[in-house]
């Protein structure tokens, strides 16, 4: 492949490289390079690339440039582009918004969460670019708010944390409504057996891109890991940020009522902290997003549903306060920092009982993270052990379970 180093080589309209050039963007990515000269030329893709590499400008450029090319008298929908939570649809929207600022395409997203009218009278205006999330997408279509009949381009924006997700049946019924004579992206950061065989389904004779290699973070992305107890985690984590004097902090939870109360011990702790998941409203997880990018709020603790896909410029820093059930979610909470190749700091506070967890990201990740103790936070290495010979003990007791289960049901054959 030729090495393609300006945007003004990827055969793009002037008034997109007139937007790229006013977002101070100097040259395209990697993913950039490769994508937009497929898409360009009509192809299905199926691309590996994870936030912050700039895959939203990787598909949003090419697109705006073929629907800039022929009219739509009809007010018809063209490109639709399904993201798997509102944030994301939010951040892709106004991605597409800034790139299309000089050209006459309309774009408009539509999310559950938030009244659907104002969505309708914005779609009744006209729409080239719907960006939308699954389930609202589907109550537009049984409102009969939308029409995807005349569809030219689909594309679906981190895949893989669809799937995640439970939207498999949504994504069947939207399938349903759409030409099958149409463009098919797919962006996933990891790659499984999951989204292979939905990519079956989906794509026709696809071009293979991927920018990083299979599941591995984002590069430049530092990784530390600290062994801790538990019940000393929320002390840890207010000592380090003050003493580090960081300003802009994502720390990760497993659970919402863990983010909810290390949001307001951390507060306690002198920190400006706001907690961002599923149970809140739109307008809080907004609120709290905006003040926390404005640099109001110092540090942010998120679920992984809330926090995928967030665009945090110059995010230097993630805590995984906790590491997540699911080993791929390491990967996507991590490359909230490190991205557009800033440097970033991703730090891991691992107590005794999620030893089981580290090693599953070591196995998806290929590499041995290797943990070490903070002067003052070490763990009590008595308590490891108890906890360790307990772990054993359930596990030696799971085997024993299994095997009378395995022997009763041979009995019963
Ligand atoms: P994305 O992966 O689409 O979420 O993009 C991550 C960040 O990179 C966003 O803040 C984009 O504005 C930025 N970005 C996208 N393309 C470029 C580029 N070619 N040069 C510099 N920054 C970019």
């Amino acid at each position: 492949m030729s090495t393609v180093t300006q945007f003004s080589e990827l055969a793009l309209s002037k008034p997109l490289l007139s937007a790229v050039k006013s977002l101070g963007y100097d040259q395209p990515t990697p993913i950039q390079q490769q994508a937009i000269p497929a898409i360009l030329a009509g192809k299905d893709l199926m691309a590996g690339a994870q936030t912050g590499t700039g895959k939203t400008a990787a598909f949003a450029l090419p697109l705006l440039q073929l629907l800039s090319e022929t009219s739509n008298p009809e007010n018809h929908i063209r490109a639709l582009v399904l993201t798997p939570t509102r944030e994301l649809a939010q951040q892709v929207y106004k991605s597409f918004v800034r790139y299309a600022e000089n050209t006459e395409v309309n774009i408009v997203v539509a999310y559950g969460g938030v009244s659907i009218n104002p969505q309708i009278e914005a779609l009744n205006k006209g729409v080239d670019v719907l960006v939308a999330t699954p389930g609202r997408l589907l109550d537009h279509v049984i409102k009969g708010s939308i029409n995807l009949s005349q569809l030219q381009h689909l594309v679906f924006d981190e895949a893989d944390r669809m799937l995640d997700l439970g939207f498999k049946d949504e994504i069947n019924r939207i399938l349903k409504r759409v030409p099958i004579n149409r463009q098919t992206l797919l962006f996933s950061a990891t790659f499984d057996d999951a989204i292979f065989k939905l990519s079956k389904n989906l794509l026709t004779e696809p071009e293979l891109i991927e920018v990083n290699e299979r599941n591995t973070t984002a590069a430049k992305v530092e990784q530390l890991v600290y062994s801790i107890d538990k019940n000393r985690k929320r002390e840890f984590t207010s000592h380090l940020i003050g003493a580090k004097n960081w300003q802009q902090v994502l720390v990760f939870t497993r659970k919402k009522q863990t983010a909810d109360e290390l949001a307001k011990e951390m507060c306690k702790d002198g920190l400006k902290t706001e907690a961002i998941h599923g149970d809140k409203s739109q307008g809080a997880r907004e609120k709290a997003l905006a003040e926390f990018k404005a640099g109001k709020v110092r540090a942010l603790v998120a679920t992984d549903v809330a926090a995928r896909g967030l665009d945090i410029a110059d995010l230097a820093v993630v805590i995984n306060y906790e590491l997540p059930f699911v080993a791929e979610d390491y990967i996507h909470r991590i490359g909230r920092t490190g991205r557009a190749g800033n440097d970033g700091l991703a730090i891991s506070l691992v107590s005794p009982q999620e030893e089981g967890l580290l090693t599953a990201i070591e196995k998806v990740l290929d590499t041995r993270l290797l943990q070490q103790w903070f002067p003052g936070y070490e763990p009590d290495l008595e308590k490891s052990l108890d906890a360790a010979k307990k772990q054993r003990r359930g596990g030696s007791k799971k085997r024993a379970r299994a095997k009378a289960l395995g022997n009763a049901k041979r009995k019963s054959r």
